[in-house]
């Protein structure tokens, strides 16, 4: 049982407080003008991450919007940081029409995604070839999307290739849901492709604050991803760190991971931008920790990621009994 680093596998115990989502480097035509494209602003703003006190970030950039994964593997050494990269492909909207990527089936897809996985991710994966040269710095996880209450052809073609490549590796597999929809849809779409909820990892479940929703997510084993702090245009932060607490009170404390998510260049404080990667670790986790206390908080930054992101010998089969995680 290990973690996929990008500088190699770690026992799951080694990784530390983590941040489950971030992108160190990030460039998407829906994003126009917030590329994260700079290797030493990436390094300054690793570095101001671990000396705020996490230990690793997962960097959820998958193929096709500008990861760059030797200088992922240079970030990590530079700033002391344990950093785990992704796989697969996000929801179609980060993709024009006519992208290389979206021409593959789902076995070319999922080969893709075993060979990060297991091989080494290619050097670029733009302007289009999938056999551009590689490095030998692997990918830990599968990230895939959907839309809002939407799943399009390319990202169910997506999602089976995912379950390919999981079963094939063991890694788990991250969604990305729009505000927090179709959170149970994707999860019955993923256990008749044969993936447990226990291996999924559902992102933005925040931006749908709703500690009954989480209680019911996190009892089928999924991983619950939290990472809508600081944005303040459309709640209170109160209301997310009430939303987690209800849900720890519902059982769902093992289940629960924390990230930021920031995302954009102008939210970077290396691009001299606000709030920074470290708003998470000096700003919301001293108030979250204030509500759940330090043990559960414990749980939800070295714990559960540690859980989640733990790549299977054996992967498991399908599966949506309740207890089957326990
Ligand atoms: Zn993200």
């Amino acid at each position: 049982m290990i973690v996929r680093t990008v500088q190699g596998d770690v026992a799951p115990g080694s990784l530390g407080p983590a941040d489950y989502h971030e992108h160190f480097f990030h460039t998407t035509a829906l994003l126009p003008g917030e590329d994260l494209d700079d290797e030493e602003r990436a390094l300054a703003e690793a570095r101001l991450v671990h000396a705020a006190g996490l230990r690793t970030v997962v960097d959820a950039t998958p193929i096709g919007i500008g990861r760059r994964p030797a200088a992922l593997a240079r970030v990590a050494r530079g700033s002391g940081l344990t950093i785990v990269a992704a796989t697969g492909a996000h929801r179609e909207a980060h993709y024009p029409s006519g992208h290389w990527l979206r021409e593959l089936d789902a076995g070319a897809l999922a080969a893709l995604f075993v060979r990060d996985l297991t091989e080494g991710m290619p050097a670029q994966d733009e302007p289009g070839s999938p056999s551009a040269a590689a490095t030998d710095v692997r990918a830990g996880f599968i990230k895939t999307g959907i839309g809002y209450w939407s799943v399009s052809a390319f990202e169910s073609t997506v999602l089976e290739a995912a379950a390919q490549a999981h079963h094939r590796t063991g890694a788990a597999v991250m969604v990305h849901l729009e505000h927090g929809s179709a959170a149970h849809e994707v999860l019955d779409r993923l256990a008749a492709l044969g993936v447990a909820p226990s291996r999924v990892i559902l992102a933005h479940m925040d931006r749908s604050p709703d500690r009954i929703l989480f209680a019911e997510l996190a009892s089928r084993g999924a991983f619950l991803g939290c990472d809508g702090a600081a944005r303040l245009k459309e709640w209170p932060e109160a209301m997310l760190i009430d939303a987690i607490g209800a849900a720890i009170a519902a059982g769902a404390g093992d289940r629960i991971l924390i990230g930021g998510d920031v995302a954009r260049r102008s939210r970077f404080t290396s691009y001299a931008g606000m709030p920074g990667m470290a708003y998470l670790p000096r700003r919301f986790l001293p108030r979250l920790r204030q509500v759940i206390g330090d043990d559960a908080a414990d749980r939800l930054l070295v714990a559960n990621p540690a859980a989640a992101f733990t790549m299977n010998d054996a992967p498991e089969s399908t599966g949506t009994d309740p207890e089957r995680y326990a």
